[in-house]
């Protein structure tokens, strides 16, 4: 199931920002060269991502789920002066791609990449977050939403990727038998009835929810 219509999807990006350069060449290079390419994040998701970072102007900003670092350029875009982001993946393969391309954008001071299972990562680190996306396995979104809310600053912000699974998540057969399918509708419901939070799903591209911890 089409989420947006292709046209309307095509006239968005007509009338958002262009990508910087380093973010084109990161995205004609992911496309051409690494696998499962629909995973990153692309223009007009990016560019959303990049506002709403505007928008706070973190200092600490946490991504699970790196990729070849699309969505992180575009989160440490809004950084504050002194903000940094932290991205895990753990994907050992990516790693020179992702270290050429934040450089190249001009972020290698501010984006420090860590290869690693997210959830342990996380532990060892001492931040308190302002602004975290969670966009890795599917099945760990409640496991990280819980560890992350945690670590977020009274009134910041946790973006959650692909929630909407490709419409699947109001499928009734997907729903009966897709493990990603059942465990992404379960998050959602669990982040629905989370007293702690405030929360908003828009359906931009394969979903995005945004939630902000009551301070
Ligand atoms: N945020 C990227 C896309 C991420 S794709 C973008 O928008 O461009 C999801 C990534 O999660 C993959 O690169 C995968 O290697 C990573 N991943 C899967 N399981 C993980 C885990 N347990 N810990 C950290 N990263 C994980
Ligand atoms: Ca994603």
């Amino acid at each position: 199931m089409e989420i947006s219509d292709i046209k309307i999807l095509n006239y968005c990006e007509e009338h958002s920002s262009e990508e910087s350069d380093a973010l084109k060449a990161l995205n004609r290079f992911t496309h051409a060269n690494v696998l499962q390419s629909r995973m990153l994040s692309g223009h007009l998701q990016g560019r959303v991502l990049s506002m709403i970072s505007h928008m706070i102007k973190p200092e600490y900003v946490l991504e699970i789920g790196t990729y070849t670092g699309y969505s992180a350029i575009c989160l440490a875009e809004g950084l504050s002066e002194k903000g940094k982001l932290i991205t895990i993946d753990i994907n050992p393969e990516l790693e020179d791609v992702i270290v050429s391309h934040i450089e190249k954008a001009g972020f290698a001071g501010k984006i420090q990449f860590i290869v690693g299972d997210a959830y342990q990562i996380i532990r060892t680190l001492p931040y308190e977050y302002d602004l975290v996306f969670i966009d890795a396995d599917k099945l760990s979104y409640a496991k990280y939403y819980n560890q992350v809310l945690e670590k977020l600053k009274p009134g910041g912000f946790i973006l959650v990727d692909n929630v909407l699974w490709s419409g699947k998540v109001v499928d009734e057969k997907e729903l009966a038998k897709d493990k990603d399918t059942i465990s992404l509708h379960a998050f959602n419901e669990m982040v629905m009835n989370d007293s702690r939070v405030e929360k908003v799903l828009i359906p931009i591209r394969d979903g995005l929810y945004l939630i902000r911890k009551i301070a």
